[in-house]
């Protein structure tokens, strides 16, 4: 099975891809979803050029005392049957294991986390329920089990990401404050880097207004 994983892209060192660690970051290739402001569009198609696993291990092995974590994101890692395979070999490294996902596969989220493969999720919610297949191709039921299921578990801690495209307005981020992040610990708010995109100064000014939604907001990108 591992030998079918895909990877895409490999960041070997982040200081900003896992809270307070040093981590480093594989892209699995390919993703269900179609966002506008992908910027991982290159490596969204299943076929791009890919990293042996090998080597990837390899170097987390001889790397291993100087970092924390390993990331597993996308693309979309969940979509995807050796995502377990996968887990359980950086398993064996010691390290702690963060998965970004975009919450439409809450049954592979769900296991992934009840057989102790992961120490930290990153749920992606895109947009208000009634905007979710404009703004990412896919409708929100499945990330709206996700959600649920890490609002309400407690084996590990997770963050909601949102990527603040030109596309939403105050009025959206506020109803997705209201009605999806509600009671989350961490709600981390990216800036956008597409055409159009709010400048620092307005993306502060929107977060200002959603600090009420989670107990902390992080802002990313600005
Ligand atoms: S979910 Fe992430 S990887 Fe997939 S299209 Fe959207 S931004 Fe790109």
């Amino acid at each position: 099975m591992a030998r079918e994983i895909k990877i895409a892209g490999w960041q070997k060192v982040s200081l900003i891809d896992y809270p307070e660690k040093i981590a480093s970051v594989i892209f699995i290739a390919g993703c269900n979803m179609c966002c506008h402001y992908c910027h991982n569009h290159h490596i969204l198609d299943s076929c791009c050029n890919q990293i042996p696993l090998r080597e990837v291990l390899d170097e987390l092995r001889k790397r291993k005392n100087f970092l924390d974590a390993v990331v597993v994101s996308g693309g979309e890692p969940t979509v995807y049957p050796f995502l377990i395979p996968l887990l359980r070999q950086l398993r064996t490294l010691d390290l702690l294991i963060k998965l970004d996902t975009n919450g439409t596969r809450p049954q592979v989220l769900k296991k992934v986390i009840e057989l102790g493969l992961v120490d930290y999720v990153a749920l992606d919610i895109k947009a208000p329920q009634e905007q979710y297949v404009a703004m990412t191709g896919m409708p929100i039921d499945e990330v709206l089990v996700s959600l649920n299921y890490l609002k309400q578990q407690k084996r590990v801690p997770y963050m909601l990401r949102t990527t603040l495209s030109p596309r939403l307005s105050l009025d959206d981020m506020v109803a997705m404050g209201k009605k999806l992040i509600n009671g989350a610990t961490i709600w981390q708010i990216q800036q956008c880097r597409v055409a159009g995109a709010y400048s620092v100064a307005e993306v502060r000014k929107i977060v200002s207004k959603l600090q009420q939604y989670a107990v902390y907001i992080v802002v990313k990108g600005v």
